[in-house]
């Protein structure tokens, strides 16, 4: 299939030609008409380098409100390296939709200057949990809006030990949001977060 079969809108379309993205990947394939048909929670088995990012950020791209400042979508990621990895690419995607904001936020840089772009109107924050707890503790962002949010690389962020930031963040978003979680492996504890969080989670495996 192609993008445009998968309902995708022209501004992705246009970006998705200009990155020179032939054809879309099978995560792609599988997640983006379940993303974008239904608000659904969504648990995907897939590894890194698969095109997991546009597999979920397509879909986040084209649900949100862009013409709205309110933080709409969080990605949790575990690494500062992930994180501005998935906030670029996320960039690249969202070039052609105007008015979005995509703002990164991790440890070891100024979580003033990150405070600060987030007050100008983040629609997506993508986020590393130990600096999203410390932000959302200082009363710095309000994710009391989100209606997407990302786990990715999950069973990463829960080797590293971000269970209890993951949990104490998600006590900050809303009930009815839809949770997508991607992780290469399906360890006890992600089906447990799994469990804990979603809500009849549709299932795919690449
Ligand atoms: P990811 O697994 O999301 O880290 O993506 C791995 C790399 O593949 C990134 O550099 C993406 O820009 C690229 N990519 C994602 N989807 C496609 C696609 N459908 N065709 C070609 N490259 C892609």
């Amino acid at each position: 299939s192609t993008f445009k079969d998968l309902g995708l809108n022209d501004d992705l379309l246009q970006a998705i030609t200009d990155l020179g993205f032939e054809k879309p990947s099978e995560v792609q394939e599988k997640a983006i008409p379940i993303l974008l048909e239904s608000e659904t929670d969504l648990v995907a088995l897939a590894q890194t380098g698969t095109g997991k990012t546009a597999a979920f950020g397509f879909p986040m791209l084209e649900k949100i409100d862009v013409s709205s400042r309110t933080t709409q979508g969080l990605i949790l990621s575990p690494t500062r390296e992930l994180c501005l990895q998935i906030t670029n690419e996320m960039k690249l995607y969202g070039k052609y939709c105007k008015g979005l904001n995509v703002v990164a936020v991790y440890g070891g840089s100024s979580i003033t200057d990150q405070a600060r772009d987030i007050k100008r109107g983040a629609q997506i924050i993508v986020a590393t949990p130990g600096r999203m707890k410390d932000m959302i503790n200082r009363r710095l962002v309000d994710i009391s809006k989100i209606q997407y949010s990302v786990l990715d690389e999950a069973d990463e962020m829960l080797n590293m030990g971000f269970k209890e930031d993951i949990t104490d963040i998600l006590s900050h978003t809303p009930e009815d949001k839809n949770t997508w979680l991607f992780s290469a492996t399906m360890p006890r504890e992600v089906a447990t977060i799994a469990k804990k969080f979603m809500n009849n989670p549709q299932e795919i495996t690449v």
